[in-house]
């Protein structure tokens, strides 16, 4: 798709149920990560547009938004879903362009979009509180109520799910959001809010704008008009934005990085393992936060493992999105210098296996092969730290304590698989991981809408996904009303 057919202008902002031009009139340039050619260019929202798109969603609370029934509210949502379902294939060719992700993985992204919103608009009026028995003569029970204004700043690598997570939670539970998309990755974002204002989501409800993270994230994540903030992204800027959202005592959700384990042990099904072992790393050219970096694996079965996924990555094939090969580009050439730097650090380390670059791969596209490194210590820089690139590391163990050592050992918490037939030590490493999901005999489970998601530890805190995040999204208000 050439942006000249998208359904909405990718220049501009979207406050109040308008698509406008931002106040400063500046514009960023929009890359093709698959070629690095310039395709375009989006606006470069400042403070006073979020100043705009917060008071457009406060006016929202009070005006036909705040006044839906839950029922509307999810009437609305399952509708943007239907709507994002019509538009699926659309969607993936917008997503494969701005982000570079081939386009199998971009139409699975459209369509959990179309997913959350069937979801959460199915969920939006089964939220209920509770009665308390209290002391004789009161009714004791709970509301929950939406927090109010809710800023969404997202990243590049899965626009479509985490908004489909965040915003359609929020919305869900009668919030008005302010999303702040990633300026590497915003197209997604505004498609969505054409489809959404297709679909009669009141004005001021949800308001996009794109910009530069340390101006409109910045202006978003410290705006007192903000009720609570979902960031999802790196540590050191979600640090930053729990840091100013306290300045104004605002609850923020963090969804930030990870390294994340799969543990093999001796009983393991390997023929079952063996496509999760390696897509959990490869799928968007590792750049995922929930991606299996770390391959743990009994050593008596290292060698085995090892030659298996070998052959996998010998025969994976890396080139532009529309070729909807195995893999991608990466996000940029920044990115892809990160990548490359750690590689670098591989020193001495074996290469068990690269794969390939396809040889009509653009010159211009951000191509790295994706590596298999053998034999790497727990206390490699390569094995703890998180690297969002196509690389994984395997790591042998001798016994369960050990294996829970090394996958409990660095600072993340995302996410943690176990391989056994043993039920016992199933259940005992569900419980040992160090994880905010843990899966048994699988991994990632298909994505998981429903499933609750978050971390501990630097992987962040609070929980989306689910209907768990409608809670995170609305507050708990006690009424206790005396009546003798
Ligand atoms: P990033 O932190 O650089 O950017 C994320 C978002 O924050 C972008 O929208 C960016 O514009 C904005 N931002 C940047 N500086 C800001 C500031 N000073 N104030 C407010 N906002 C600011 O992260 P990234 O490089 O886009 O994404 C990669 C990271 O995100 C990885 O660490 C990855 O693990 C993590 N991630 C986590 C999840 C999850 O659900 N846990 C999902 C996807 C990505």
């Amino acid at each position: 798709m050439t942006l000249d057919r998208l359904w909405f202008d990718p220049a501009k902002i979207y406050i109040d149920g308008a698509w406008r031009d931002p106040d400063a009139r500046g514009r960023l340039a929009l890359e093709d990560p698959s070629t690095g050619a310039a395709i375009g260019e989006i606006a470069a929202g400042q403070a006073v547009d979020i100043d705009a798109a917060v008071a457009a969603a406060r006016g929202a609370l009070s005006g036909e938004w705040g006044k839906a029934t839950a029922a509307e509210r999810g009437r609305i949502l399952a509708r943007i879903g239907q709507l994002v379902q019509a538009r699926v294939d659309d969607l993936a060719l917008i997503e494969a362009t701005d982000v570079g992700k081939p386009l199998k993985q971009a139409r699975a992204d459209a369509l959990a979009l179309a997913r959350y919103m069937e979801f959460y608009g199915g969920a939006a009026d089964k939220v209920m509180g509770e009665t308390i028995p209290y002391l004789d003569g009161y009714t004791v029970y709970t509301l929950r109520e939406p927090h109010g204004v809710t800023g969404h700043i997202v990243p590049w690598n899965y626009p479509m799910q985490i908004i489909g997570r965040s915003v359609g939670a929020a919305l869900a539970m009668g919030n008005a959001c302010v999303l702040k998309p990633a300026e590497e990755a915003c197209l997604t974002a505004l498609a969505f809010a054409a489809l959404a204002e297709e679909a009669g989501l009141p004005k001021g409800a949800l308001n996009v704008v794109p910009g530069l993270g340390e101006e409109a994230g910045a202006a978003l994540s410290g705006h007192p008009g903000v009720n609570h903030i979902s960031f999802t992204g790196s540590v050191g800027v979600g640090s930053l934005v729990q840091a100013a959202a306290a300045r104004n005592v605002v609850p923020v959700t963090l969804e930030l990085g990870g390294k994340s384990p799969q543990v093999v042990f001796d009983d393991a099904d390997l023929d079952a393992a063996l496509p999760f072992l390696v897509n959990a790393g490869i799928q968007n050219a590792g750049q995922t936060c929930s991606a299996s970096s770390r391959i743990l694996v009994h050593r008596s079965r290292e060698a085995e493992v090892l030659e298996r996924m070998a052959e996998r990555y010998r025969s994976l094939r890396v080139g532009p999105a529309i070729a909807d090969l195995d893999v991608g580009p990466l996000i940029s050439a920044r990115q892809k210098e990160i990548v490359t730097g750690f590689l670098d650090l591989a020193g001495d380390l074996e290469v068990a296996a690269q794969g390939e670059i396809a040889g009509n791969a653009p010159a211009g596209g951000h191509y790295v092969a994706p590596h298999l490194l053998a034999q790497v210590t727990p206390d490699h820089r390569l094995a703890k730290d998180e690297i969002f690139g196509p690389v994984q590391v395997v790591i042998p163990f001798d016994d369960e304590d050990e294996a829970v050592a090394i996958a409990n050992g660095t600072d993340y918490g995302l996410v943690a698989s176990v391989w056994s037939r043993d039920g016992g030590r199933q259940m005992r490493l569900a419980k040992a991981l160090h994880a905010g999901q843990v899966f048994v005999n699988n991994y990632g489970a298909g994505g998981g809408v429903e499933l609750p998601f978050g971390g501990v530890g630097k992987s962040g805190h609070g929980r989306e996904k689910g209907f768990e995040a409608l809670y995170g999204f609305s507050s708990l208000k006690t009424v206790a009303a005396y009546h003798g």
